[in-house]
């Protein structure tokens, strides 16, 4: 039995049905989000659009290669362990229930992590993107779809919940992803109306602002009850006053595609303007109101 079984049916059914569904998401987000901006941009999209391009194209086929066949490879292998055959006596849709809800809180957990210092080196690539549309979610290091196998495949393979599962969430993972980083301008009042369940675009937005305690806040992928129970949840910061990206890195002539490939090896920097300044604002109002 294969750690990484590439060919695996379930990830040809991933192939057939899931990668083509996800391409139409993110066209009909590339018309909405230019129909209707949210952010007003403050870099070229062509500048931005080519370099992240250039860097989903390591961490695309990193993720297929390696992640996805790691989550159908390692599920197998602990599919006769005990917490595997615990679910399996549970009515079909609470077993389902349960294991979307515990997937979508190790993304939760995953992206936390993601933010402490040493997964940080890999992170930041993500989030020194100077603004945010529909190419930022493609914006990875491949290093951070490598360093997530462990936990996004390994525990899940752990808790005994099913690889088809597994794969099914990931492309709605995948789905979500693409819409909460869209620059698309929801109405306010539909936004209100989902952000109590779905992480949306402004929620997204807010957690990558350049202010240390806004980046801190709204890590959820998919549904915001993690950061509603973890107290992370911010969503009253208008999306005029916010400056995207990563305060340390404000110059997109230092964002090439090699150095941003080679940022991992580099310090860490404070969590600052290169003149030692530090971004910081006041909110009004309680932090579960979407402001526009
Ligand atoms: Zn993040």
């Amino acid at each position: 039995m294969s750690l990484f079984p590439v060919s695996h049916p379930f990830l040809k059914r991933f192939d057939r049905w899931a990668a083509p569904a996800l391409a139409l998401v993110g066209l009909g987000l590339l018309l909405l989000e230019t129909r209707r901006p949210l952010r007003r941009r403050t870099r070229p999209r062509l500048e931005r659009w080519r370099r992240n391009v250039l860097l989903a194209a390591p961490a695309m086929p990193a993720a297929r290669l390696t992640l996805l066949p790691a989550m159908v490879g390692l599920a197998q292998r602990a599919a006769p362990h005990y917490a595997a055959r615990r679910l399996a006596q549970l009515p079909p849709a609470l077993r389902l229930a349960l294991e979307v809800l515990a997937l979508d809180y190790l993304a939760y957990s995953w992206h936390r992590l993601l933010h402490a210092p040493l997964l940080w080196r890999l992170h930041r690539v993500h989030h020194n993107d100077l603004d945010m549309d529909l190419t930022t979610a493609w914006r990875f290091h491949f290093g951070e779809m490598l360093a997530s196998i462990p936990y996004r495949a390994g525990l899940p393979a752990l808790l005994g919940i099913r690889p088809a599962t597994v794969l099914a969430y990931e492309a709605g993972f995948e789905a979500c992803t693409a819409f909460h980083h869209s620059n698309w301008r929801l109405p306010l009042a539909t936004e209100r109306w989902l952000a109590p369940l779905l992480v949306t675009p402004r929620a997204h937005g807010i957690h990558h602002s350049q202010v240390q305690r806004e980046t801190d806040s709204n890590f959820g992928v998919v549904l915001t009850l993690w950061d509603r129970l973890h107290r992370t949840l911010r969503l009253n910061v208008p999306q005029a006053a916010i400056t995207i990206g990563v305060p340390a890195y404000p110059d997109p002539a230092r964002q090439t595609v090699a150095q941003l490939l080679l940022l991992p090896l580099a310090p860490p920097q404070p969590w600052a303007h290169p003149d030692g300044t530090v971004p910081k604002r006041r909110t009004a109002g309680p932090p579960t109101t979407l402001h526009e």
